[in-house]
């Protein structure tokens, strides 16, 4: 592992795809740098855990618009498999929970929603996005719901505008090994030092001086990865205090989404890679991901307030839910075959505060204003300050290499 320089010209806050991405490049560069991470693993939101005998991705799985997506390039570099199946939202669902014609007339509804959402999108004024869904249509629970999985919250608080800046080619991989896995790798020899929360960041000197769980650093430049949400809510704080990026990073809060994995006993009646729809008559709708790489396991997703009234309920609260919801459809017998293996909590993780951020309505130009370097010295990195990748992990990469290149021209220290 590169040493850790007591003063190192650069800092990085936080060890995510952000700052491991702005790592590579100042190691690359040779410079005197060090990342300041609070947890005791890199990764941040992207975390695989090995648990049931496979490698789960709590946080993110997919290659989103994987074709030029640079961590599939990554991933290629660092011998990672690559899993090419198309997604399983790209395909229809187990009848049992959702019949064909239904599923047919959703999709129907689902796409002159996003047209009309697209279109109001191209226009100056925003406004939530629950402005453009047809009053009283039987869809709309589920149209909410499907907004909780992509963006970790309900329509009603969605920016038009920021949500039609957001880039996707419908081209989505994975990584057996997990895309943690992969995001924690690029760490690997990186000087980070854990257990190290960073408090205040201090700039009323020539120095910036950070104060950490671990004593002070000093610093030519700060590179902050750290979510929105625990920026609005000054986990870090800045002397003199910067209120336009408290204030911007308040209004891009973290939606949240959270995972959890069942264990099946004997799973051969699932089709690999299916999907299953439980109860589907309100927003409070979970969806099921069977046997990913066919594995004998179902991946649950849960978003936006129902994901957070189960995280209040404690643990196992989503498993009962789930459990519950899966033998509404399959029948009972089902629920001697499913056991919890894994589950995450986003919004209660202190590093974290939720899962990936939106725009509220009205404030889509509030990116652009947490992005922007504060006296040419303390740059803003990780996905929310990304204009058209946002709350992915690719989107940090991409804003972590470019807050690296722009530490490296701030002027050495005299
Ligand atoms: C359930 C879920 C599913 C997702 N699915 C996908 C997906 O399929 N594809 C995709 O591309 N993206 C997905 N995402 C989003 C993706 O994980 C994130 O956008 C990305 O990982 C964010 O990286 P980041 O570097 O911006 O922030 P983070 O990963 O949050 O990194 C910030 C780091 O800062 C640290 N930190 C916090 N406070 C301090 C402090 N005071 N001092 C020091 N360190 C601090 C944190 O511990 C963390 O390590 C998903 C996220 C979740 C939660």
């Amino acid at each position: 592992m590169k040493s850790i320089p007591a003063n190192p010209d650069i800092l990085v806050i936080g060890a995510g795809a952000a700052g491991l991405a702005a790592a590579r490049c100042l190691a690359r560069a040779n410079a005197s740098f060090a990342v300041l991470e609070a947890r005791s693993r890199p990764g941040g939101r992207a975390w695989t855990l090995n648990a049931g005998g496979y490698p789960l991705d709590l946080g993110c799985g997919w290659f989103h618009s994987a074709e030029s997506n640079p961590l599939a390039a990554e991933a290629a570099r660092l011998g990672f498999e690559i899993d090419r199946a198309p997604p399983p939202w790209q395909k229809d669902a187990d009848v049992r929970g959702f019949p064909l014609a239904d599923q047919r007339e959703y999709r129907r509804a689902w796409g002159a929603f996003y047209g009309r959402l697209e279109g109001a999108a191209q226009s100056d004024a925003d406004g939530p996005a629950s402005d453009y869904l047809e009053p009283a249509c039987r869809w709309n629970p589920m149209l909410d719901a499907g907004s909780t999985f992509i963006n970790g919250v309900e329509l009603g608080g969605l920016s038009v505008i920021d949500y039609g800046r957001y880039g996707d080619s419908g081209i989505n991989w994975r990584a057996p090994a997990g895309l943690g896995a992969l995001i924690a790798a690029l760490g690997d020899g990186m000087p980070v030092v854990y257990d190290c929360p960073a408090a205040r960041v201090d700039r009323s000197g020539t120095v910036l001086r950070v104060e950490t769980a671990k004593g002070r650093f000093t610093a030519r430049a700060v590179i902050v990865t750290i979510p929105t949400n625990c920026i609005a809510g000054e986990t870090l704080r800045f002397t003199p205090p910067l209120p336009e990026k408290t204030q911007a990073a308040a209004r891009l809060p973290l939606g949240l989404a959270d995972k959890l994995f069942l264990a099946i006993d004997d799973s051969r009646d699932f089709p690999i890679d299916g999907r299953l729809y439980g109860a589907r008559d309100s927003a409070a709708m979970a969806g099921y991901h069977l046997r990913p790489f066919g594995r004998p396991l179902i991946e649950a997703y849960f978003g936006g307030k129902f994901a957070r009234e189960l995280e209040a309920g404690g643990a196992g609260a989503f498993a009962d839910h789930a459990v519950n919801d899966l033998a509404g459809v399959l029948g009972n017998a089902v629920r001697k075959r499913l056991k919890p293996v894994a589950c995450s909590a986003w919004a209660l993780d202190p590093c974290a505060l939720g899962s990936y951020s939106h725009a509220l309505p009205g404030y889509s130009d509030e990116r652009a204003t947490l992005a922007a370097p504060v006296e040419d010295r303390i740059f803003f990195a990780g996905e929310a300050v990304s204009k058209h990748d946002f709350s992915t992990a690719h989107g940090a990469y991409r804003t972590g290499e470019a807050a690296a290149g722009a530490a490296l021209k701030t002027p050495p220290r005299s």
